[in-house]
């Protein structure tokens, strides 16, 4: 069942515009995909909620857009050209990779400073894919991208695709300490790309090589620390409830252990997500000391710190993260949302996403495409939303299946033009869920759909 949702959002998106594999001509590349047209709009609306309530609805809050490429002495400062493996296994017969923390029964430690795994219990030796046996030879594989830097072949600096896009607030943390006069406690938030060599893919979106991370590092001091640490578990549990539309049976929190856990962490939990038959991770929210801000000081020489005017005191601020996946938002919300009835005997899918995320706000059709005169009122009440939204136009086909394909984008609402419009201005106004009409007039539909889009 879980894994026919799957399917169904797999074939769902690829079908209407909302994903393709990257490079599908030449039979798609590495677990890499691109946002299509519906895609891309759902994203972006992701994206614009996370920035206008972490962001504009804040206090003290910093947005930032930062480079994918970095200097690499931050990679090393950080840990990640050391520590940022994952304990790989490969079956001799068949070839493919496996991460051994993840095959059954398997237990390993990592030691988070030098990047080596132990195995505290040997597992299954039986490879999941071809059945043949394994050998019990776990190596350390970073996932770090790499490419170079330099115009002169042979004085090429080796240097990181981001492994997470937070590093980089770090590292502004003391331009924007300087010239935005900011106080502590404050935040610098960013969505920027990541791109990590994983071993194990799939499960579509969930698990790519290049991704987005939604990031904030608050920076506070230690000793307020732990209770704005859980002020933004609250607020990043309920973004995900109020904002994304996300039901709250399907999320939950997980501790990490203190095996799992980086040895600087106070504590770290994950907000999971119920996608298909398991719960996975969502997000990560980790209360991080001071470390990550004195490692960066301790490799680059500058006092990454700051003056309290108040206390009349200097420390090197504490760091609560909350990082997101974009690509796991948009995978939960599909899969949150899609829905099947069915209607006159007939299948309708309709994905059931909150209207200020779905990609296209109103489609607006003629009732019939040959009549000229209503096609022309159709024009003047699609340019006339246009402005305001998304807006889609449709003359193709009869209405019943144009309103079958805007439900299967998520489309809130459709706008027919029709005879009555001719004589009274009025147009009728159909909802995706409940699939009821109400007749509107034309002056009034701009402000009807933005307090919906309040509600
Ligand atoms: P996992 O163990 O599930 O791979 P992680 O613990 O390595 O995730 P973090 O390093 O905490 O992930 O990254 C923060 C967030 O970035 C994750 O919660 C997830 O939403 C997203 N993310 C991480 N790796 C990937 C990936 N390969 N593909 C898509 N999103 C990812």
């Amino acid at each position: 069942m879980a894994n026919d949702l799957m399917e169904k959002i797999i074939s769902l998106c690829k079908r209407r515009g909302f994903v393709y594999p990257s490079s599908e001509i030449y039979g798609g590349f590495a677990n890499i995909y691109d946002f299509g047209p519906l895609g891309s709009l759902l994203a972006k609306n992701i994206r614009d909620v996370w920035i206008k309530k972490m962001v504009q609805e804040r206090n003290n809050m910093y947005l930032i857009d930062g480079s994918i490429l970095m200097h690499p002495k931050a990679w090393e400062a950080s840990g990640h050209t050391a520590a940022f493996t994952d304990p790989l296994i490969q079956c001799p017969l068949c070839k493919k990779r496996f991460r051994a923390d993840k095959l059954e029964g398997w237990e390993l430690e990592k030691d988070n400073q030098t990047g080596k795994w132990n195995v505290l219990n040997q597992g299954s030796l039986i490879c999941p894919d071809c059945n043949g046996d394994l050998i019990p030879e776990v190596k350390e594989f970073n996932l770090l991208m790499t490419t170079s830097v330099g115009s002169v072949e042979g004085e090429k600096t080796k240097v990181y695709l981001k492994g997470e896009s937070c590093q980089n607030i770090y590292l502004d943390f003391l331009p924007i300490r300087d010239t935005m006069g900011a106080k502590i406690p404050f935040g610098i938030a960013q969505i920027g790309k990541a791109f990590r060599n994983e071993i194990t893919l799939g499960k579509f979106l969930f698990k790519v090589r290049e991704f987005e991370q939604m990031d904030i590092e608050y920076f506070c001091s230690p000793e307020e620390a732990k209770k704005l640490y859980e002020e933004w578990k609250n607020i990043r549990f309920n973004w995900y409830i109020d904002t994304i539309g996300l039901s709250k049976d399907r999320l939950r929190w997980r501790q990490h252990s203190s095996q799992e856990r980086i040895f600087y962490a106070r504590d770290a939990w994950d907000i999971e997500y119920k996608f298909f038959d398991d719960f996975d991770e969502l997000e990560g929210i980790h209360d991080r000391s001071d470390y990550d801000l004195k490692q960066q000081g301790k490799f680059s020489g500058k006092a990454l710190d700051y003056f309290d005017p108040v206390s009349k005191t200097r420390f090197i601020p504490n760091i609560i993260e909350c990082s997101g996946g974009l690509q796991r938002t948009f995978l939960a919300v599909l899969s949150e949302s899609y829905q099947e009835e069915k209607v006159n005997n007939e299948k309708r899918v309709f994905l059931k996403i909150k209207p200020s995320l779905s990609p296209y706000k109103v489609a607006v059709f003629p009732l019939v495409a040959n009549k000229d005169n209503l096609t022309e009122k159709a024009e003047n009440v699609f340019n006339l939303l246009k402005p305001e939204f998304m807006t889609m136009w449709d003359n193709i086909g009869n209405i019943g299946k144009r309103y079958r394909r805007q439900d299967e984008i998520g489309t809130p609402w459709c706008i027919t033009i029709d005879y009555q419009t001719l004589e009274d201005d009025t147009v009728t106004i159909r909802d995706r869920d409940t699939m009821e009409q109400q007749r509107i007039k034309i002056e009034e539909i701009i402000i009807w759909i933005k307090e919906q889009l309040h509600a």
